[in-house]
């Protein structure tokens, strides 16, 4: 049986993140969700407050852990013993950078494969930094992350 990582800056985890990870779980034996401390990109949550967020919000899965994490991915992967880097694909601009990201991994670690799960149709425009947007101006942001989720953002923006 095979492991994965699923690696992202999830500043906040989304509906659109756990719908992959529930997907992803019936798939492998084990599936580490990989939170990038990801500093340059200026996150809203440390990355302690992002892992914290990810584990109550996938506490009923048994074979999904969540580790935050600062080192090369693919060394990280190798650390956990997975042999898989999941990604997910919205758009076809997402295509670009992940093709590019996987290229550059498959060279670092050419015995590790970059695999992609598209989006659920509903959850195709949903992206973190869209819904820190939408919460920022006071949109309803319900329909798109956890409830957990909700309140942090709330405590977070005031
Ligand atoms: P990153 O900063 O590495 O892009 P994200 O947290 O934004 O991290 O996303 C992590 C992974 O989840 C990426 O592969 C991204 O394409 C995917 N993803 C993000 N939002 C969705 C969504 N709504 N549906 C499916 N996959 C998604």
């Amino acid at each position: 049986m095979v492991n994965a990582v699923y690696p992202g800056t999830f500043d906040p985890i989304t509906n659109g993140h756990l719908d992959l990870i529930k997907r992803a779980a019936k798939m492998f034996e084990h599936v580490t969700v990989a939170v990038a401390s990801n500093n340059t990109k200026n996150p809203l949550f440390d990355m302690n407050e992002r892992v914290d967020m990810a584990i109550d919000v996938l506490t009923d899965f048994e074979n999904v852990s969540v580790v935050g994490f600062d080192n090369l991915l693919v060394e990280f992967t190798e650390m956990h013993n997975a042999s898989v880097i999941l990604r997910g694909l919205r758009a076809v601009s997402d295509f670009e950078y992940e093709f590019q990201l996987a290229g550059m991994n498959r060279s670092l670690a050419p015995d590790i494969e970059t695999l992609f799960l598209t989006t659920a149709e509903q959850y195709a425009y949903l992206s973190s930094s869209l819904v820190k947007e939408v919460a920022r101006l006071g949109g309803n942001i319900t329909k798109f992350v956890p409830e957990q989720v909700i309140a942090e953002i709330e405590k977070k923006l005031g």
